[in-house]
């Protein structure tokens, strides 16, 4: 999976978060077959929070790419890429990584 977070590649230790872009922490979590970097497990729970969501309501077996912009507090509008579809989406978590706010965006 492609990821880009803020205007920048993430998803290994080198490039960041795939979630925030954080360089620091070490936690990492195999999604999709693919094993991603996180800053910390509470990143990760939401990224695989979010990605639940979006192929729940997209019907996608899996992303091929996914930019984000935003972060914690602001929430995080993204787009995610399958084939050549594109599904565009606001997404805000609570305190338990959970999904508090998910609207698709037009
Ligand atoms: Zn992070």
């Amino acid at each position: 999976m492609k990821i880009t977070v803020n205007g920048r590649t993430a998803g290994t230790k080198e490039t960041g978060c795939a979630l925030c872009g954080g360089t620091w922490g070490d936690y990492y979590e195999e999604i999709d077959g693919e094993k991603l970097f996180f800053c910390c497990d509470i990143c990760a729970l939401e990224f695989v929070n979010m990605l639940r969501e979006v192929k729940k309501r997209t019907g996608w077996d899996r992303i091929d790419e996914l930019v984000i912009n935003g972060n914690y507090s602001s929430g995080r509008t993204c787009v995610s890429k399958r084939g050549g579809r594109e599904y565009k989406f606001y997404v805000r978590f609570n305190e338990d990584a959970g999904v508090e706010t998910f609207r698709e965006v037009v």
